[in-house]
Parts: structure tokens; sequence; C-alpha cells
């Protein structure tokens, strides 16, 4: 079957592909043909310690299965680290033509008791662990005058959460790093898009359970496996996709196509505006048009399909 075979030597860095979405990742794109360098520091959700068994796991079960994999435990926060993933690459797999940056921690708390260390750490990992190993790939792929990177934002960024507010900012700050890449480096031939994922793994299984409505929105999560993610990531990253500076909802068995900031209304006044025209014009005028504050649970108010 040639949809099993859609990145036929190619040679695919995962990041955070020990556990989660990220080992879904690396077996499927394992599956669909591609060498895979498994990286994974093997922290705990809030991003402690290292367990290296995890990526082991993961690369014996792809050699078991047939396939090629190599592991890696550096932490895409070291920007020299990231070059050495992409070295890694070359020298044991043969090249590199897909970056995916999935690695994650979370550190949730309510804003006006967020630490600096809770932002540091969440905006490291996410945000600058993204630019370090797409800027070592990017390299490689200029030169080569192709690459497809996946990135992994959210919808706690992209419309909202409570208590995320390191994780929302470095998620969105992601969908505009994929677009600026997208744009930078399509004169290369170098694809970049961004999956949202809904998927149940540990890093939601940490909600707390307190009565029956929230176990059975909870039985209803499990239902959302992390395997159901990689198919679009596999797709995009195949010579057949020509897709570019995209986001894309991903949730069981739904695949979303997510909007884009672009202006909705626009109001204008031949001789300017004073900051009570504003109060009394403008905001009536665009009022209709403004967003609740809304979470993602409120827009995604229908059960996983
Ligand atoms: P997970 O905790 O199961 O997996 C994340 C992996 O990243 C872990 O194996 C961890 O060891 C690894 N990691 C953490 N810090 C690292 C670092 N500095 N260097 C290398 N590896 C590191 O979480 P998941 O749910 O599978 O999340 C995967 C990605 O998807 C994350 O970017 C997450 O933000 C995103 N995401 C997940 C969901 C969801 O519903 N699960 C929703 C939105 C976004």
């Amino acid at each position: 079957m040639t949809s099993d075979k859609l990145l036929d030597g190619k040679v695919a860095l995962i990041t955070g592909a020990g556990r989660g979405i990220g080992r879904d990742y690396a077996l499927a794109f394992a599956n669909a043909g591609a060498k895979v360098l498994v990286n994974d520091l093997g922290g705990t959700t809030g991003g402690e310690g290292a367990d290296r068994v995890p990526a082991m796991e993961v690369a014996k079960e792809i050699e078991d299965g047939g396939g090629k994999a190599v592991v890696n435990f550096d932490s895409v926060v070291d920007f020299s680290a990231a070059q050495g993933m992409v070295d890694q690459c070359k020298e044991e797999l043969g090249g590199l033509d897909v970056v995916v940056n999935n690695a994650g921690i979370l550190r949730d708390v309510i804003f006006h008791k967020m630490t600096e260390e809770d932002w540091d750490s969440v905006i490291a990992v996410h945000l600058k662990g993204s630019f370090n190993v797409s800027r070592a790939a990017a390299t490689v792929f200029r030169e080569q005058q192709s690459g497809a990177f996946i990135h992994m934002t959210s919808t706690s960024g992209l419309i909202g959460n409570f208590g995320q507010a390191n994780y929302a900012a470095a998620k969105l700050g992601i969908a505009g790093l994929s677009k600026s890449i997208a744009l930078d480096m399509s004169r290369f031939n170098v694809r970049s898009n961004c999956i949202s994922p809904f998927a149940w793994s540990r890093m939601i299984g940490t909600i707390p359970i307190g009565d029956e409505a929230e176990r059975e929105r909870v039985e209803k999560l499990k239902t959302m496996t992390t395997a159901k993610i990689a198919p679009v990531a596999v797709a995009l990253c195949s010579d057949r996709s020509k897709v570019t500076g995209q986001i894309f909802g991903v949730r069981n068995n739904e695949i979303f196509l997510m909007g884009q900031s672009r202006p909705v209304r626009s109001v204008h006044r031949g001789e300017g505006w004073t900051p009570e025209m504003v109060l009394e014009h403008a905001i009536p005028a665009m009022e209709a048009n403004f967003f609740q504050l809304d979470r993602s649970a409120d827009v995604f108010s229908w059960d996983p399909i």
C-alpha cells in the first residue's frame, strides 16, 4: 500500500517522542517509512527529572517492527543540544527531512500566583525549544531546498483557558513562529504547519475529578487517543502535501482548519478620533463583533466524535 510508505527514505526528528502524542508520532512516522530520531528528556509533566527509558522503549518498538530509530535524551531548551540533534540525524540516519516540535511541559497556575520560574520554564520548553530545533534544522533544509516542520500549538493559546497564561503565550507564539518560518522558507521549498491536538495523555491526565459530571467528562476525554493525531502529521510531512502556513485542530476522528487573525470590522472618521469618540462611536459600532471570554471547551462544546 502506497499510504504505508508515504515517508520512505525520509529522516524525522521528533522531540518529546518518549510519551503521549510524540510517541505515537514516532511510531507512525516509522510506519510510514521514515527513520526516526526519538528525542525525549524523560521529565515529569512539570519538567523535573530525567528518565531515559520512555525514549529507549519507543526506539526499540520501532526497531522491533523492522524500522530504524536512534535515541537522544537532550533538552530542547539547550540551543547547542538542538544543533546536536540535527547533527545526530545527519551522522546516524543519513540526513534530515522532517522536524516535529512536540516536547512540552505544563506549569498551570492562576495568573496572579504565577512565578517567574513558572513563566520561564514553559516558555523555554515550548517556544524557545521550538525555535532551537527549527533554527538548527533550517540550515540543512535551506541547503537541500526541502523540508517540513510540524509545531504543536494548543487551543489554550488559540482560544483560551484558565490558569495557563505561560502555556497560552508559548503556544500562540508557536503559531507565529510557524507562520514566519513558512513565509521565510517557502523560497527553499520548506513547509511549516501547526497541529493543535486534543488527546488523552498524562499532560491532561492530571485533571482533578471532583464529582460524577467531571468523571463522565474525563471518561469522554479518554476516548481521544494520542494515536489519532499522527496521520495528519504524516500527511503534512509527505512530498504529496504542498500545504504550508496552516493550523489544524485534531480531535479523535475530527480534523479542523483553525482560523488565523484577520480584521473583522472597521470604523473610520475622516477627522480622526478623540478618546471620547472611540468610546461613543468606535466601540458601539464594533461591539456586536466582540469575542466572548471563551475557553477552548466553550468553543468545542460537543463531544469528541
Ligand atoms: P506528554 O507529557 O505525554 O509528552 C510530552 C513529552 O515531552 C514527554 O515525554 C516529556 O518527557 C517531553 N519533554 C518535556 N520537556 C522536554 C525537553 N525540554 N526536551 C525534550 N523532551 C521534553 O504530553 P502530550 O500531551 O503528548 O503533549 C505533546 C505536545 O502536544 C505538547 O507540545 C503539548 O503542549 C501539545 N498539546 C497536547 C494536548 C493534549 O490534549 N494532550 C493539547 C494541546 C497541545
